[in-house]
């Protein structure tokens, strides 16, 4: 009971995790795809932030190189008109000058302003290539606007910082343009914060946020790079649609395994769940198969076999008897079978004192002398004599040694004679069985199939029926379906045989005919 209760909770929990745990990944490869899907959509954004921030530097040196060689003199009429046109031509540019001696000296947008003395700053940074660059400096017209100035050859021009990072992005993710040999900010777009993004960037992106992805990139050609990050809220948009994806999948496959796993676990459960039910309530039936004297065709005795129709199917013996022994029913089935016969066959056993039948018995039923004491209070008063009660027992199950050894004994002390069943199949040698004692043999029907056929298989029937000779005990052929068989057998002195060429196993009522029918056309067949 507690064995059955284990397995149905076990199978139980196998079945939900069986359901729950594809569910369950499905919903962690989901939260994983989100996630990857949101980093790689933010690297894209920061790879054409990156290329916003070459661009406007390009087009800055561009705009420089425009301004060199002045055809008519310094802050002369047609370069500042030169300037100008720069200015018109190159869109990131706001103004372009001349300075020297650390002073401004002339652009379209402050006029010539030489006079004035106008200082410039030394220079924030110079790139190994010949520019320098003012990160925020004031222009001249407004207090308010602080410009980005490249400078070379005494020729500048201002930028407004936002231009390098001015990208159309409907979700406005935060972006900060980074001077990256000096780890510095060369601008920000609104929303974003200096130290944050500076902090993001000295960690390459891989900063531990709740609320925010980040991602850098950096130029291939100037040692410019970006960070921009966007918020993890944003995954909201695509995360129920991919939940709901996700979860789909996971219920339909969790379903189908789980369901199989349901189909197996219940077959599993419900075929011993079956038997069991199905000997408790004596369903189970028995046949009888004639054992002949093999010189005279006599029938001497019956085997009683079981028999289990389930749902109209007739299961093999050989399967449910395996489940019964696997299950602990073993011992049930062998009483019922034990209980039937009887039954059925009591008024053939008294009319016929010499007749027996002879009952299949298991290993487990050999440990003890359970069974014994069952067979000897069924045949109390019954008139029927202990000799006529044989028990089969299969080479394999003389193995369990000592107890075993006992048991037999005690049978045999007892009146019933005891067989030893499909004799040659076993690994048991000779000198082991003979330290069993034993009444009969029987030679296993795949040594008897081998008889009159080729050469070389059948060399180990005689061997088999030798041994027998040797251990001094009768022998029972089994599964004899040929003449020429019985011929062989007779030759050396095997004395009965049980197969369909005598008679399949069948009711008792069938048995009755069969045996009053050949007992009157009893004739000796070999002599
Ligand atoms: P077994 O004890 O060796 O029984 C002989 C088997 O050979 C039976 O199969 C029988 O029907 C079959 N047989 C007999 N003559 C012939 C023949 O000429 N040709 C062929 N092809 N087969 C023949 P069955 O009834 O299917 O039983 C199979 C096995 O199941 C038995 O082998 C026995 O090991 C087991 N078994 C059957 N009834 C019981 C039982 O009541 N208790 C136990 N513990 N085991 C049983
Ligand atoms: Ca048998
Ligand atoms: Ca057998």
């Amino acid at each position: 009971m507690i064995k059955r209760l284990s397995l149905i909770s076990a199978s139980v929990a196998l079945g939900c995790i069986v359901t729950v745990a594809p569910v369950l990944t499905s919903i962690y490869i989901a939260d994983e795809d989100a996630e990857r899907r949101e980093q790689e959509d933010l690297q894209q954004f920061a790879a054409k932030a990156v290329m916003r921030t070459e661009l406007v530097t390009y087009q800055a040196f561009a705009a420089i190189s425009d301004m060199e060689a002045p055809p008519g003199g310094l802050c002369s009429a047609t370069q500042i008109a030169q300037f100008a046109r720069v200015v018109f031509n190159y869109r990131y540019v706001r103004d372009a000058g001349a300075y020297g001696g650390g002073q401004y000296l002339c652009s379209p947008l402050s006029g010539d302003v030489r006079a004035q003395h106008l200082t410039m700053p030394p220079p924030d940074w110079r790139s190994k290539d010949g520019y320098l660059l003012w990160y925020r400096q004031k222009n001249p017209l407004s207090n308010e606007r602080q410009d980005i100035q490249i400078g070379r050859n005494g020729n500048y021009v201002s930028i407004d910082p936002q231009s390098y990072v001015d990208l159309i992005d409907p979700a406005r993710r935060p972006i900060a343009a980074i001077n990256v040999e000096t780890n510095t900010i060369l601008a920000l777009s609104p929303g974003a914060d200096a130290d944050d993004m500076l902090n993001a960037w000295k960690l390459a992106g891989q900063v531990n946020n709740e609320q925010w992805h980040y991602a850098v990139a950096r130029s291939a050609s100037r040692p410019l790079g970006v960070v921009v990050k966007s918020p993890r809220s944003s995954l909201v948009g695509h995360w129920p649609g991919l939940l709901v994806m996700w979860l789909s999948i996971g219920v339909v496959v969790g379903g189908v395994l789980g369901w199989i796993a349901f189909r197996r676990i219940s077959r599993q459960l419900s075929f011993p769940a079956t038997l069991e039910w199905a000997i408790a309530r004596k369903k189970l039936d028995v046949v009888f198969q004639p054992i002949v004297r093999l010189t005279s065709g006599e029938c001497v005795g019956v085997e009683a076999l079981v028999r289990w129709n389930l749902n109209g199917r007739n299961i093999s013996p050989e399967i449910f008897v395996a489940v019964a022994e696997q299950n602990g029913l073993i011992q049930q089935l062998t009483d019922l079978v034990l209980d039937k016969t009887l039954d059925e066959l009591s008024k053939l056993l008294r009319s016929r004192p010499s007749f027996y039948v002879s009952i299949n018995v298991s290993s487990e039923d050999l440990r003890t002398r359970r069974f014994l004491d069952v067979i000897t209070a069924r045949l109390q008063g019954t008139g029927i004599r202990p000799a006529q009660v044989r028990i089969e027992a299969t080479e394999r199950s003389f193995m369990d040694a000592d107890a075993t050894r006992q048991t037999i004994a005690a049978f045999r002390n007892a009146g019933h004679p005891v067989y030893i069943d499909d004799f040659g199949t076993g690994y048991s040698s000779l000198s082991y069985l003979q330290t069993f004692t034993i009444d009969v043999l029987k030679i296993d029907k795949s040594f008897i199939d081998t008889i009159a056929q080729d050469a070389a298989s059948s060399v180990v029937a005689p061997h088999i029926i030798e041994m027998a000779h040797e251990l001094g005990v009768e022998i029972v052929a089994e599964g004899v379906e040929r003449d020429v068989q019985v011929e062989y057998l007779v030759q050396r002195d095997v004395q009965y045989g049980q197969g369909w060429l005598f008679a399949k196993p069948m009711g008792v009522n069938e048995l009755v005919v069969w045996l009053s029918e050949s007992s009157s056309t009893l004739q000796p067949i070999h002599q």
